[in-house]
């Protein structure tokens, strides 16, 4: 057996192509794939997992487990054995085999433990290459398991989700996503779209048993009451973006009042460093800072980081911009000195954001009174100081309870993913057009076409009507050994 999978795996791509049956098992001809799970970084231990039918079989010259074969291995136990190529120990090791469909692919999977160094497991997935697997894709594991039926789209996502989630909130979102929160409402949603399509065909189809007299009127309160539901998530789903992406904030305000200052200040604070994002411009960098339940993603956009020769010439445009596209915006004024117009100026450009006053340099002694400036601008106004960090736990705490991610929290399903938002628009527009095909008095068949089109766009969410291109695009998002 060794001996064809030594020349199988001459083969560049390490495919199994034209492998001999192993061990007499007859094979699904579907390739086994195998990765290092846990990345390859130097940890305790470190996993090479080893997916596909005859996985054990596979992976048997390699293991030596003190007198057992690993084909006779008993599924969901854990070995102590080694890890050996030719002769020469790779590594100590567990191993685990596990018997479709009890397996994070639904497919026979092997789970080589190994001691957790990059070149320990490297060398030991290049023998599993070698004995005839073939190196997953990034996010294979986790589109079989899709592609198995364990995980439907939604759910898979969620893995992704979870993984990159660094806040408590974007966890348990994640997690309420896998367990199916979200696949179990958009199911519902489905089947109540499913039965009406269903009733009408019939009734076209057999109009002596099925009357369609008054249907209209009858279906118009439940379409718009699928509506709302549709439209309640994609409510949630601002909130949803906040929490998987951060709080867009953008700190806007004249040169020199000490802008760079305060995100200096914020970066600085507590285990406040998350991420260092290169934008897609070279000269804009965002930073995202934590705080508690927080995360706040500045963007550079007010000039914060600009070199000193353009820091002068941020406009009012800029501002503008920046405010545009933020969540939150932060206006700095240097509260040592009296306001001046452009300080005004762009107080007015916040209108209709959420927006906070600071009144900063509070160290230096306030010229203005935030008291009375709140209740002139009707806007929260806080003395701080970007040098000492007075005021600043307050201003962090009232937009803690500016976006009440408490409140986001009960919500039982958060649309944090864009995908889904998009097609949760599709449908609501189909339904809205249901809707008015009712008012029009058109027929019925028009009407089917419509509750299938919200149906279609519904099914994609959970990857019920999602094509190949589609599958893999979103797979590849994922990372290596996922
Ligand atoms: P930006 O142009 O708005 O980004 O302002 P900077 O953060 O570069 O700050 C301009 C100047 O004000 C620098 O000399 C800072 O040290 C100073 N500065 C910033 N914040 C404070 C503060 O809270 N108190 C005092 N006393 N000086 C500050």
């Amino acid at each position: 057996m060794s001996e064809g999978l030594t020349a199988a795996a001459s083969d560049a791509q390490g495919r199994p192509e034209g492998r001999p049956l192993l061990k007499g098992r007859k094979m699904v001809r579907q390739d086994i794939i195998a990765a290092v799970s846990t990345g390859l970084i130097a940890g305790g231990i470190g996993i090479v997992r080893v997916s596909g039918a005859g996985a054990a079989a596979l992976c048997a010259p390699l293991v030596r487990i003190r007198g057992l074969d690993l084909t006779e291995a008993q599924p969901n136990h854990l070995y102590y054995g080694k890890i050996a190529e030719n002769g020469a120990v790779l590594d100590e090791a567990l191993i685990a085999v596990l018997k479709a469909p009890h397996s994070y692919t639904a497919e026979d999977t092997v789970e080589l433990q190994c001691h957790g160094g990059p070149l320990v497991l490297q060398r030991v997935l290049e023998a599993v290459l070698r004995a005839g697997a073939r190196l997953a894709e990034p996010g294979e594991f986790t589109k079989r398991a899709f592609l198995n039926g364990r995980l439907d789209l939604s759910e898979a996502e969620a893995v992704m989700d979870l993984i990159s989630a660094d806040t408590e909130l974007a966890r348990e979102t994640a997690v309420k996503q896998l367990q199916g929160a979200h696949s179990e409402k958009i199911r519902a949603l489905r089947a109540v779209l499913l039965e009406k399509t269903a009733f009408i065909e019939a009734a076209l189809d057999d109009p002596e048993h099925y009357s369609l007299d008054g249907y209209g009127e009858k279906i118009r309160p439940e379409l718009e009451d699928l509506k709302a539901q549709i439209e309640a998530l994609l409510s949630s789903s601002d909130n949803g973006r906040v929490l998987a992406e951060g709080i867009r904030t953008a700190i806007v305000g004249r040169p020199n009042v000490g802008k760079s200052s305060l995100l200096n200040y914020l970066l600085g604070f507590e285990r406040a460093i998350v991420t260092r994002i290169p934008g897609t411009t070279r000269d804009t960098i965002e930073e995202s800072c934590r705080v508690g339940q927080l995360v706040l993603k500045l963007s550079d956009t007010a000039g914060i980081r600009e070199s000193e020769d353009t820091v002068e010439r941020i406009g009012i445009d800029r501002a503008r911009e920046a405010v545009r596209d933020a969540d939150l915006v932060l206006l700095m004024w240097d509260g040592s000195q009296a306001p001046e117009p452009e300080d005004r100026a762009l107080l007015e450009l916040c209108a209709g954001k959420p927006a906070l006053l600071l009144l900063n340099k509070a160290d230096l002694g306030l010229q203005a009174d935030p008291a009375a400036l709140e209740k002139e601008t009707g806007r929260a106004c806080f003395a701080v100081s970007a040098r000492d960090g007075r005021g600043i736990g307050a201003v962090l705490e009232r937009v803690q309870e500016m976006f009440r991610l408490e409140e986001i929290r009960q919500q039982p399903v958060l649309v944090t993913n864009l995908r889904h938002k998009a097609l949760l628009q599709d449908a609501a527009a189909a339904l809205e057009n249901a809707l008015e095909t009712l008012r029009s008095g058109a027929p019925e068949d028009f009407l089917t076409i419509d509750l299938l089109d919200a149906y279609r766009s519904l099914g994609l969410i959970i990857g019920e009507e999602a094509g190949e291109d589609l599958i893999n695009e979103i797979f590849s998002k994922f990372c290596m050994g996922k």
